[in-house]
């Protein structure tokens, strides 16, 4: 875990709470919630940034690649065009977003060929070449009668399974007893699907690049319903964390992979700084 070393200089904390209330959720920031009200509170309130990892520059490098990788006609989907895909779209982010990711060129090029060697496993779960997606990195904002909830969806697709919407994870799966909880974004893009265009979704899709590993289950409107109604208190649970400024901390095993902490009141200790 790399330590919280930028301390934003945005002014949302001298506005007044009220003007801070949510204006718009995305899955992701609904999990965090979820998951720490106080790694909620640095990441979307204090905007506190934490620096970019290597783990976090192969799952962008990897969505772009594999999002242009379904651009090139089907039989043109071969392993070789998504490493060469991948290649391009690191030369593109790196300057952009991950300039000093790297302390030397070797730990870079161990850094590819680890990712290159995540990417194959794309192939021995899927065929890309008998995919035809009818979304990709679908830009989805949808105001559910009064709560606008947005995010990116990663693919969707109509298949054999019916209408399945699709997520990208370069890490490792939890474990199969673990994997609902993984389903929580995904049911969320599923009911924005089916606010947007009146289907519901017929599935949903977890591709884990590190095992690999492919996790689907159905979806229905009784889910959807449920994850809507979810939705809302949940919503409303983060606006009254924000009036009240309560955002307690949630300490679990995901600590050890957060970014906050050495700044994070769980993680305190009483001892003074040398002198
Ligand atoms: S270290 Fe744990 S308790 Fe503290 S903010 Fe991060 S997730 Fe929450």
């Amino acid at each position: 875990m790399e330590p919280v070393t930028t301390t934003s200089t945005d002014t949302n904390l001298d506005r007044p709470k009220e003007a801070r209330l949510l204006a718009t959720l995305s899955p992701s920031r609904a999990s965090d919630f979820k998951q720490c009200p106080q790694m909620f509170k640095f990441k979307s309130i204090d905007k506190i940034e934490s620096p970019p990892t290597v783990y976090q520059a192969r799952g962008t490098t990897a969505h772009l690649a594999l999002q242009r990788l379904f651009d090139l006609p089907g039989p043109e989907r071969e392993p070789q065009r998504l490493y060469d895909l991948f290649r391009a779209a690191w030369m593109e982010l790196k300057e952009e977003e991950y300039p000093t990711l790297f302390e030397s060129v070797d730990d870079e090029r161990a850094w590819g060929i680890e990712s290159l060697n995540v990417l194959a496993n794309y192939f021995s779960v899927e065929d890309p070449r008998s995919l035809e997606p009818l979304d990709r990195e679908l830009d989805m904002l949808e105001d559910l009668d009064g709560i606008v909830i947005r995010g990116i969806l990663d693919r969707m697709e109509e298949t054999t399974d019916g209408l399945i919407i699709t997520d990208y994870k370069t890490g490792k799966a939890p474990p199969e007893r673990f994997a609902d909880k993984a389903f929580f974004a995904l049911r969320i893009y599923a009911l924005l699907i089916r606010h947007r265009t009146g289907v519901t979704p017929d599935g949903l899709k977890l591709i884990y690049l590190t095992g690999p590993t492919v996790y689907q289950v159905p979806v229905d409107d009784e889910q959807l319903d449920s994850m809507d109604t979810q939705l809302r208190e949940l919503w409303d649970t983060i606006n009254t964390a924000i009036t009240t400024d309560s955002f307690p901390t949630q300490t679990s095993r995901l600590c050890d992979w957060c970014s906050y902490q050495d700044i994070c009141p769980a993680f305190a200790t009483d001892d003074p700084e040398p002198s």
